[in-house]
């Protein structure tokens, strides 16, 4: 048995590589992404450390071209839905007694295959079945998940070391048990780096998981267990199920060993999900610990003594890179009429320059949305805001999916500010503007704080100090994660701890302790040196 006090150093934020042409890590990029290309792959669900094919194959093509097939996946149903419990269940015996050094190490060594042999092959899988750009998958399926895998096994030891206060004749200890039973994991499309935390930080704390990707980023799942098999990690602690959630989901939901569910997406499946745990919640061997991270309404609040130059910046950044997908992007912009003109023209300015197309040709700014179904939601708010007398669109409005799902960036203005698309979580790449009376800051920080139901991102841009106070006030529970003069995209782990309240989820804050805690159940345990002999106190004696 080990013995050692065994510490783990407090890591540091894995670098970005920046792609410029003729940099090494872009030729070697470029490479595997054509080796992807010309290699379609065979996609199993992975049960117990073994493939499983079912026969009840899916083709996964690129967002961005139709014609290109990138693989097939096998679609898993109610048999494996089993089949997945019974593997986690037997698993998470030895895993959960397992020292937590040793669970560790899996992650560790799962992150320094990632920042070296692994980082192209996720990072072109991510570009290829998500339509990304090199950087948004560099900073998505390479760093962000290494400094997961990097950062959690150290916060594990921040959880671990919480200790109660012990006396002389009492020592007092906390044990951070897993929970009972197994966990279920359902990620969302849009980051490779949350489909590899959602499984592994519950993984690491001692649980077995069952792990539903999303069916439209399954090529990078893919990849992650591999990943995860070659850094050792036992047979049934993670079991992958690939198909639709309303099929794979509900026989597991229902099952009375469900010990947690670790969700990422939108607000409407997550509270699917909380109902059917709700409904039946007598029947569960233990309350089901549900830890959910679902959508935003974005705001970027502009204040009169803006920095024209970063607010336009971080607009067009926030609100575009990755075609508006980030669950942070901020959608819905306050603007006040003294600087309007001047942010208008150099706004629709920039975003003329934006290219859109194939991820394989870097100079592609953006590129496509996921799916048909996301495509007719856009531009049904698209054709929403042409329609309404009330709202005007500045640029773009304009799609095309002839060859892939593309969407032109689109800024829309908004004469009310609770309209639908001020109000409506979009997804995609249009961003509406309202217009603010300069004078009434304060009151259009009220709107904002009330116009939506949701309460993830935003950020405030402003000079003046008093500006920026007023705001943060005003806004304190308008957003779990708050800038001021930044996007309100691109939290970095161990730097912004992420998530939001409301209905954008239970703010368990991904990337810090304050999650993994979530995957523990605690128990402590006093022991007495000397217990005392005789049931009496002093008290009871005569005077
Ligand atoms: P989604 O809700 O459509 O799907 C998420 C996952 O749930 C997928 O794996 C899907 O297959 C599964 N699913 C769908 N129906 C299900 C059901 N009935 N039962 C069980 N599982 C089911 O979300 P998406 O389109 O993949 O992702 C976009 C959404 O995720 C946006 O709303 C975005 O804001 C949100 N998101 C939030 C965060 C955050 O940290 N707050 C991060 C990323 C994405």
């Amino acid at each position: 048995m080990f013995n050692g006090i065994f510490h783990i150093r407090k890591p540091e934020n894995e670098p970005v590589f920046a792609y410029a042409p003729g940099s090494r890590e872009r030729g070697e990029l470029k490479a595997r992404l054509k080796e992807m290309l010309e290699n379609p792959v065979e996609v199993p669900c992975m049960i117990a450390g073994r493939e499983v094919t079912t026969g009840d194959l899916v083709e996964i093509k690129a967002p961005h071209n139709h014609r290109q097939v990138l693989g097939r996946y096998h679609r898993a149903g109610v048999n494996e839905s089993e089949m997945a419990i019974d593997a986690a269940n037997e698993a998470k015996i030895a895993w959960s007694e397992m020292e937590w050094s040793s669970r560790a190490t899996v992650l560790l060594k799962a992150a320094e295959l990632l920042s070296g042999k692994y980082r192209q092959t996720l990072n072109a899988a991510t570009m290829l079945s998500i339509s990304k750009t090199c950087y948004q998958a560099e900073i998505d399926s390479a760093c962000e998940l290494i400094d997961f895998w990097r950062f959690n096994p150290y916060f594990m030891t921040e959880v671990y070391d919480d200790q109660p206060i012990s006396t002389r004749n009492f020592l007092n200890y906390m044990e951070h048990r897993p929970l009972e039973g197994f966990v279920l994991a359902i990620s969302p499309f849009n980051f490779t780096s949350i489909a590899g935390n959602l499984p592994t930080a519950p993984a690491l704390m001692g649980n077995a998981v069952v792990w539903k990707p999303s069916s439209t980023a399954v090529l990078p799942a893919y990849y992650i267990m591999k990943i995860l098999g070659e850094a050792g990690m036992p047979d049934g602690v993670i079991n992958m199920l690939l198909g639709p959630g309303p099929v794979i989901a509900p026989p597991i939901l229902n099952h009375l060993d469900l010990g947690g569910v670790h969700f990422t997406g939108s607000t409407y499946v997550f509270s699917t999900i909380w109902l059917s745990i709700g409904s039946d919640i007598r029947k569960y061997y233990s309350y089901p610990r549900i830890v959910g991270e679902t959508g935003g309404k974005d705001f970027i609040f502009a204040h009169a003594s803006a920095d024209p130059d970063i607010l336009v910046a971080a607009i067009a950044r926030g609100a575009f890179e990755y075609q508006g997908q980030k669950c942070s992007a901020p959608s819905r912009v306050y603007i006040p009429d003294s600087i309007w003109p001047r942010i208008k023209e150099r706004l629709l300015d920039e975003i003329s320059t934006m290219k859109v197309g194939d991820v394989c040709e870097f100079g592609n700014f953006m590129n496509a949305v996921i799916d048909r179904e996301a495509f007719d939601k856009i531009v049904g708010y698209i054709e929403f805001a042409r329609e309404d007398p009330d709202m005007e669109i500045l640029c773009g409005g304009t799609y095309d999916d002839s060859e892939g799902y593309f969407i032109q960036p689109t800024v829309v203005q908004s004469r009310d500010p609770r309209s639908k698309l001020m109000s409506e979580e979009i997804f995609g790449p249009v961003v509406t503007i309202y217009v603010y009376p300069e004078k009434q800051y304060e009151e259009t920080l009220e709107i904002c704080n009330t116009t939506s139901p949701y309460a993830l991102t935003g950020a405030i841009f402003a000079q003046d100090r008093f500006a920026v106070v007023k705001a943060s006030k005003a806004l304190r529970g308008a957003a779990g994660n708050f800038y001021v003069n930044d996007k309100p995209t691109g939290a970095v782990v161990g730097q912004q701890p992420f998530g939001g309240s409301r209905a954008s989820g239970t703010n368990d804050k991904a990337g810090s302790w304050l999650n993994l805690e979530r995957w523990t159940s605690p128990r402590a345990i006093k022991e007495t040196f000397l217990p005392p002999t005789d049931y009496r106190y002093p008290f009871l004696d005569e005077d």
